[in-house]
């Protein structure tokens, strides 16, 4: 009976000292869930500090909490650039092409910015003058005819520009002024290219611009199937008389009335825009103008991905 007793006791009594342990770890609980709360408050994030050092610098934390979120802020910004060149996002455009063929911000883009054009390339001159680009860091859109990528070599220009990370345009096959042609013609002359363009580059051009900037229904029609987004300019000199020579060209390229918000440049592929186009970069840098990325540009093709 004694040794029964003394069982029960013994029950008891641990019963007794479990409860109480029981009982204490609520109280560690509330006090880690307080610490947590804090935490999750002042920082968002899981903290590993230990709960010492945390009861020690309560007031200090808040900060700490504030710039370790910032941190891991930081750290996943730098892992999505680092993603992006892999998986070629899509990127959402930010500028949208005007009436008068200007672009400008669709929200928050900067205006203070132009677009740069080379037409009639590779004719010489385009890896030299897309090098002078990469110096200013400046992208532009290379627009190609056929004629200039029928030869083996014409194509490697092509896809050089493209792998610098430039844009291809479709500026049509033989650069005859479309409203001379049948439609027929017209459409070889637009098509053709695209095609060529896609066999070199493995992507469709976004963007079109007639020869001589001659457009015709039927062919703003077509471009617009075909996703491109047709664009004349705002202004350009190096094909007039007067400003196919370096210096003329680099005073009047930054000086133009139509150099404003968003001006859309036309430059060829000549030998003189080639040695200008230093000094016109310099000069559109120094009157606080900014080069607008064709890939944020709105195309139709933006609708129909
Ligand atoms: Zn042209």
């Amino acid at each position: 009976m004694k040794k029964l007793y003394f069982m029960l006791g013994l029950i008891l009594l641990l019963m007794i000292v479990g409860c109480g342990e029981e009982a204490l770890e609520p109280a560690v609980g509330q006090g880690a869930d307080e610490t947590n709360q804090q935490e999750e408050e002042n920082a968002n994030d899981d903290n590993h500090e230990s709960e010492e050092e945390e009861n020690k610098e309560d007031k200090n934390e808040e900060n700490a909490g504030s710039n370790d979120d910032e941190e891991v802020n930081e750290d996943k910004d730098n892992e999505a650039e680092q993603e992006e060149p892999e998986k070629e996002e899509v990127k959402e455009p930010q500028y949208k092409m005007n009436d008068v063929w200007y672009i400008k911000p669709i929200d928050k883009a900067d205006p203070n910015a132009v677009l740069l054009t080379i037409d009639d390339a590779p004719d010489g001159h385009a890896l030299e003058m897309a090098a002078t680009l990469k110096e200013y860091n400046a992208p532009a859109i290379f627009f190609v005819n056929g004629i200039f990528m029928d030869s083996e070599e014409g194509k490697k220009v092509v896809k050089e520009l493209y792998d610098m990370g430039f844009e291809i345009g479709n500026h049509t096959y033989s650069h005859k002024n479309l409203r001379d042609l049948s439609q027929e013609k017209q459409h070889e002359e637009i098509m053709s290219v695209s095609k060529l363009i896609e066999e070199v580059t493995g992507e469709k051009p976004k963007f079109f611009r007639a020869p001589h900037g001659a457009n015709t229904d039927y062919a703003r029609k077509l471009v617009k199937e075909q996703g491109m987004l047709l664009m004349n300019w705002s202004y350009g000199y190096d094909f007039m008389q007067g400003y196919m020579e370096k210096e003329a060209l680099e005073e009047i390229m930054v000086n133009a009335p139509g150099l404003g918000k968003g001006a859309n440049l036309l430059m060829h592929d000549r030998e003189w825009t080639n040695a200008a186009l230093p000094a016109i970069l310099e000069g559109l840098k120094e009157k606080g103008y900014g080069f607008i990325d064709p890939d944020l540009i709105e195309t139709p093709m933006d609708s129909m991905e």
